[in-house]
């Protein structure tokens, strides 16, 4: 059984209720989680509450960057065994987990260097007066975050509101929550005060609806789908908090004629499938000029072909999905994709002797999808690639916008100008030219337009979304 962290301590849910983990790998139940309510969210938030009466709400930026920085050494320090924990808990290859785990100490290491180092401003202002803006704390900030990267999502959401004196209450996944559990472990052990991190498990529609609702808390951050995003909306309105919305996307990677595809396709592939295509940045649409159409085809359909899936410890190219909803929802979109007559150009390949009732699907490339496929148009979140063709720039530019989202982009062009007219064009949050890094850089402001959510995380712009500002205007004569 592992416990919850809630004011410092490793607790049961009052009730003593718990779930079930199981492992993507063979379907089997590993371990027990806490199935905290309610109740258990109320604890977490007062205990955050008075957290910021307290010691946290004391401590200097020097000091907040100090612990972030102790935090990240001593992920480092564990890296072994919190790449283990998250492989299991995910199902993701040992190599992507072990990424994971440098990436989330990159976050600790990141806002813990970057907590001293924001501030504010002396206005200038009438004469007899002195106008301070002061950059403070939102208060108490819930993280509700997903199951693709639980690490990686738990030090992008809660390194930059730590690093900005803000006490925090993350409600992870239920079926990826045994890496955070163990890093606000960690965290204690570096010395962050009783309060100031708390991580409560549970369902989404019970701690995570209670969590979003709850009148103590100040600011919510979200990763995950549409649905729940819109819900997260709504409970913030009716607290009046500030919320970030992080909801997935359909990325396309634009590739014209001139485009260097030796470079081009092996980033294509990878873009699609790490993380066995569960990654909100996923490069999941391919939009080809005409001329070189049949050439990436070929060329992509090789790679396909190469792609192999196995367990974690095989740590192949993809491990299984994260559980059996995820392997159905990839199953239902390529059965729609073969009941419309789409072209499957290549697949992957499934290692012999798989546990049966593991959650392992496979990698598909799909030739000449419609625009407005379903395929083409929604987030299927597994290792699919639809791939598409037009003709001229503004065309390519027409499709890439074709969508309801609006995360992550690729320009595959050698032509300067048309890397920056089309880069402009693209409606995205990211958009990367001759390059395709899913997920992105620690350092670079990230989230979405449109349907893909509102509100940037990463970066320094992070540490303003987390933080507020009073103006302090002084007549001294
Ligand atoms: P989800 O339901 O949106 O889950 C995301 C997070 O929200 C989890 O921590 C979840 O907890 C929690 N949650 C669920 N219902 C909630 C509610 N009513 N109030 C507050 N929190 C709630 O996503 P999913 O069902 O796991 O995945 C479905 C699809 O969402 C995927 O196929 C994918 O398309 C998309 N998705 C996108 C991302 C991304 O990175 N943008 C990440 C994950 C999923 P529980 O898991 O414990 O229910
Ligand atoms: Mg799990």
């Amino acid at each position: 059984m592992t416990k919850m962290f809630i004011n410092g301590q490793s607790v049961n849910a009052l009730s003593g209720k718990v779930l079930d983990v199981l492992s993507p790998v063979d379907g089997q139940k590993f371990e027990e989680i806490p199935r905290g309510e309610k109740a258990d969210v109320d604890l977490a938030v007062n205990a955050a509450n008075k957290a910021l009466d307290s010691a946290w709400g004391k401590t200097t930026a020097l000091e907040r960057g100090r612990l972030l920085m102790k935090l990240g050494e001593k992920v480092l320090e564990h890296h072994a065994e919190l790449a283990a924990l998250e492989a299991r808990d995910t199902g993701k290859p040992m190599t992507t987990a072990k990424t994971d785990i440098t990436v989330l100490a990159r976050y600790f290491e990141f806002y813990g260097s970057a907590a001293d180092k924001i501030h504010g401003l002396v206005l200038p202002f009438l004469d007899g007066y002195t106008v301070n803006v002061l950059r403070e704390p939102l208060g108490v900030t819930a993280h509700i975050i997903p199951w693709n990267y639980p690490a990686q999502m738990l030090g992008r959401s809660i390194a930059p509101a730590l690093a900005m004196g803000n006490a925090v209450v993350v409600k992870p996944a239920e079926d990826a929550c045994l890496t955070p559990i163990r890093v606000a472990e960690l965290a204690r052990d570096v010395g962050f005060p009783d309060g100031a991190i708390n991580i409560v498990t549970g369902l989404g529609e019970e701690a995570g609806a209670a969590l979003s609702e709850h009148p103590g808390i100040n600011f919510i951050s979200f990763t995950g789908s549409n649905e729940v995003g819109v819900l997260i909306q709504k409970a913030a309105a009716k607290n009046v908090i500030k919320c970030v919305l992080e909801l997935g996307g359909k990325s396309p990677h634009v590739v014209f004629g001139d485009a260097d595809l030796d470079r081009a396709v092996p980033i294509i592939t990878r873009g699609i499938i790490a993380n066995t295509g569960q990654t909100c940045t996923a490069g999941s649409r391919l939009i080809v000029q005409k001329s070189i159409y049949p050439e990436i085809m070929d060329r992509l359909a090789k790679q396909f072909a190469q792609i192999k899936v196995g367990t974690p410890d095989m740590d192949l190219d993809c491990g299984p999905v994260v559980n059996i909803a995820q392997r159905d929802r990839v199953a239902y979109f390529l059965k729609e994709a073969e009941k419309s007559g789409i072209e499957m150009v290549a697949q992957g390949v499934l290692s012999p002797g798989l546990p049966k009732e593991g959650y392992y699907v496979t990698p598909t490339l799909l030739g000449n999808v419609p625009a407005n496929h379903r395929c083409a148009q929604e987030e299927i979140f597994g290792p699919v690639l639809a791939a598409m063709s037009f003709d001229t720039e503004a065309e390519g530019i027409a499709l890439a916008n074709g969508t309801d989202f609006g995360l992550m982009a690729a320009v595959w062009t050698e032509n300067g100008g048309r890397q920056q007219r089309v880069s402009k064009a693209i409606k995205a949050g990211q958009v990367y030219i001759n390059a395709f890094g899913a997920g992105g850089g620690v350092e670079l402001p990230f989230g979405g337009v449109k349907r893909s959510g509102h509100g940037r995380e990463k970066g320094f712009l992070a540490l303003e979304e987390l933080s507020t500002t009073k103006t302090v205007i002084n007549y001294h004569g």
